[in-house]
């Protein structure tokens, strides 16, 4: 049943700014699109499948990626991609989001015979059809891959530059992160910040600090993603801190692949009482089983939130958006009025 504080972080208006589309699909669709492409499935039924696909029970990371060849494998025309973008963004709206950036690598949608600005305009297609009908800013943020040839990371770079007036807000570094350094992409990251394109980088998730800090002094990235593991170097935690770099923060996630162990020993309860800059995302809706309000509930739960902390959380999040300086201070006085109104918990 859900309480009052439950309702109130539903009702809340949050932002994603972390979230995986080939992550991210409901199940019935996953088997309805599946069955017109003949895709085997390792389940038939949508609550079975769901729960498949959480990564729970991961031995590692192979485990991981069967899931995301899974989803990938009916991601490979434009039919799919722009159903599958549009329903992301209709269900971020169901718990009031009202700012998302959906990140994919638009490379691994090339194998129907699309090329990837074909890829990537199927995807805007469905975020914008949606955003215009449900009223939430939706971005797209392109990935490159740590594990493929720098010059695909390029490719990326170049197609994010070239969409960046079409929707798209960033540019990403993903992927395995041990043996897969960032200075191998250091090309793409140039390309992107030449052309004025934001940069986040996945970076102390499946490997430590040095990552970081790669991350932050090659890639100059303007957010991280995770950064779960920076909590190892107090000096880069400092600076990391100083630079207002902000962290892209998936509890679940980091659980579920055991960056952190339990809920209650992650370091996001430090990171926000040291003051270091937290923007609360999911990472994988469907692979983590997760809303974005289960995490709101995680923090609640797990790591003593008050309410008051969790609406400060909130308001970060739309402060950390990849947006114009106009764009932000608007969604944060809609974000203050929602919030202050008679009515509304505080
Ligand atoms: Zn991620």
């Amino acid at each position: 049943m859900l309480t009052p504080s439950d309702t109130f972080l539903r009702a809340l208006p949050k932002a994603e700014l972390h979230v995986h589309l080939d992550g991210s699909l409901r199940a019935g669709t996953l088997l309805e699109l599946a069955s017109e492409r003949r895709v085997p499935l390792p389940a038939a039924e949508p609550e079975a499948l769901a729960r498949h696909m959480v990564v729970a029970d991961a031995k590692g990371l192979e485990d991981y990626l069967e899931r995301f060849e899974l989803t990938l494998s009916v991601m490979q025309d434009s039919a799919a991609l722009e159903r599958i973008s549009y329903e992301l963004v209709e269900d971020h709206a169901s718990e009031s989001v009202r700012y998302v950036e959906i990140r994919f690598c638009p490379a691994l949608s090339t194998r129907g015979g699309m090329d990837i600005q074909e890829v990537l305009d199927a995807m805007l297609r469905g975020m914008g059809r949606a955003s215009a009908k449900f009223g939430v800013r939706a971005r797209a943020i392109v990935c490159a891959l740590r594990t493929t040839d720098p010059r695909i990371s390029v490719e990326m770079a170049e197609l994010a530059a070239a969409n960046r007036d079409r929707g798209v807000a960033a540019f990403d570094l993903a992927g395995a992160e041990s043996g897969y350094p960032v200075d191998e992409h250091l090309e793409a990251f140039e390309i992107a910040r030449r052309a004025g394109v934001p940069i986040t980088v996945h970076a102390g998730e499946g490997y430590g600090p040095d990552s970081i800090r790669q991350a932050v002094e090659l890639a100059r990235a303007d957010r991280i993603g995770h950064g779960t593991r920076l909590l190892e170097d107090p000096d880069l935690l400092s600076l990391v801190r100083e630079r207002g770099i902000p962290l892209e923060v998936c509890v679940t996630s980091n659980v579920q692949t055991r960056v952190a162990p339990s809920y209650e020993s992650h370091p996001v309860r430090r990171y926000v009482d040291e003051g270091v800059p937290v923007a609360l995302c999911t990472d994988n809706r469907m692979m983590s089983g997760v809303s974005l309000t289960d995490e709101y509930v995680a923090l609640r739960d797990h790591l003593g939130f008050t309410l008051d902390e969790l609406r400060d959380v909130a308001r970060a999040g739309f402060a950390h958006a990849f947006v114009a300086g106009e764009e932000r201070a608007t969604m944060l006085a809609e974000f203050d009025q929602a919030t202050t109104a008679p009515g509304t918990t505080r």
